[in-house]
């Protein structure tokens, strides 16, 4: 698949559209999500241009997979629920429903969160 920079992300990237950033370094943005599922949802994307966790993987330098997971746990202190407790998620393809084709990772927190997926329909 390739990079549509078009996409929702890419324009946060580049300052067309506005968000509410939690950190920021040469690899990562992280902001607020905008339609909340926690009391703690931020978006944590790589700067880069990689559609999904598998293009991350598959595409990303070193410096920039390690930037990542160091910038999801600096966001976990940054909002106060490295403590108590959070989840990251990120959702991958047509099953996962991944809606903005830009990886990026939610981190979730700020409240009991349950069961880590619903139990599947009958
Ligand atoms: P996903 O289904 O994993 O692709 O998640 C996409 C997420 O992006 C959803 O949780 C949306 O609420 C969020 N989102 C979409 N547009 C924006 C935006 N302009 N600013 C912040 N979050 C957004």
């Amino acid at each position: 698949m390739t990079y549509d920079r078009d996409n929702v992300f890419a324009k946060i990237l580049r300052r067309e559209i506005p968000n509410k950033t939690v950190y920021e370094d040469d690899y990562v943005l992280a902001f607020e999500d905008i339609a909340p599922q926690a009391p703690v949802h931020v978006l944590v994307i790589p700067k880069g241009e990689y559609v999904s966790l598998s293009d991350f993987a598959a595409h990303a330098s070193e410096a920039e997979i390690a930037a990542f997971f160091r910038a999801v746990a600096t966001v976990a202190e940054k909002t106060g629920v490295a403590e108590t407790g959070y989840r990251f998620l990120a959702n991958c393809g047509r099953d996962a429903n991944q809606e903005v084709p830009h990886f990026h990772v939610h981190v979730f927190g700020g409240r009991r969160l349950g069961r880590m997926l619903p139990p599947p329909r009958a």
